[in-house]
């Protein structure tokens, strides 16, 4: 069945080597991606590591595009990109060149072993939180029924204390 081009939000994120490289490559490969139209980037958000707090800080951005096809089309395209980029898996949250995430595919809710949509722990990441909102600040997300911003004031103040976001320049 085919539905036509979807909204889509993409993760990005990257904290080896020189990580705002790897985002521009991340940027440059989405940009290119069969299926794929760009629409909008974030600014670059400044994170400190969340889980794993032995490395070294995140820079993190969202971007917004359509995208028609399947998808865990999408997914792999994602996949092909990061790997493009160096990335390898060693440790859960470790450190990484780069990592796009598939957020919200439309109002999709997806739960396959590969891929789980929206991605799982949006809601509770001020690095993916601040720069959605940024980008769309009216968009009320699938499946908690509030903005971007809405959950980001419903952190617990440890939570927002642990994730201070820092907006950075792109170049
Ligand atoms: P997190 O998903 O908590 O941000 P991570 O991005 O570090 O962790 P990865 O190692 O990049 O995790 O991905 C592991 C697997 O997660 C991928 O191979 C993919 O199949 C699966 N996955 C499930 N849902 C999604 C999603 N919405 N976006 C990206 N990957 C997903
Ligand atoms: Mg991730
Ligand atoms: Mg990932």
């Amino acid at each position: 069945m085919s539905t036509g081009p979807v909204e889509v939000f993409i993760g990005l994120g990257a904290n080896l080597g020189d990580a705002r490289a790897h985002l521009w490559a991340g940027r440059r490969g989405l940009e290119g991606l069969a299926g794929y139209r760009p629409l909008a980037i974030s600014s670059l958000y400044r994170t400190a590591p969340v889980g794993v707090t032995e490395q070294p800080a995140f820079l993190n951005a969202v971007a917004r595009g359509m995208f028609e096809g399947d998808p865990l089309d999408l997914l792999d395209a994602l996949l092909a990109i990061e790997a493009g980029q160096g990335r390898q898996r060693r440790q859960r949250w470790g450190p990484r060149t780069l990592d796009l995430d598939l957020l919200l595919f439309g109002d999709q809710v997806v739960t396959h072993e590969r891929l789980t949509l929206p991605h799982p722990e949006m809601h509770r990441r001020a690095f993916v939180l601040a720069p959605l909102g940024e980008l769309v600040p009216e968009l009320v997300l699938p499946l908690w029924g509030q903005t971007a911003a809405q959950l980001l004031a419903g952190l617990s103040d440890q939570e927002r204390q642990a994730q201070k976001v820092e907006r950075v320049a792109w170049d």
